[in-house]
């Protein structure tokens, strides 16, 4: 994943990842917006100014919980 990014110019600086099951009920299950918070911490972002992107409507849901930017294109 590391060399798929970086052959077209990107780079990931973290991977974040959920390693409960839905019966654990914990917050970073999406929609629930913990693992985004928990990128804010590490990182230090204004949420206001990152955009989310994801292939599912939770995961989009949870940036907006956290006021994520949200953009639309037409
Ligand atoms: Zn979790």
């Amino acid at each position: 994943m590391n060399r798929a990014a970086a052959a077209v110019g990107g780079r990931i600086n973290a991977v974040f990842f959920c390693p409960h099951t839905a019966e654990d009920q914990c917050d970073c299950r999406k929609p629930k917006p913990g693992m985004l918070q928990q990128i804010i911490d590490r990182f230090e972002i204004d949420p206001e100014d990152t955009p989310v992107v994801g292939d599912s409507l939770r995961d989009l849901q949870a940036g907006a919980a956290l006021g994520f930017l949200a953009r639309h294109r037409d």
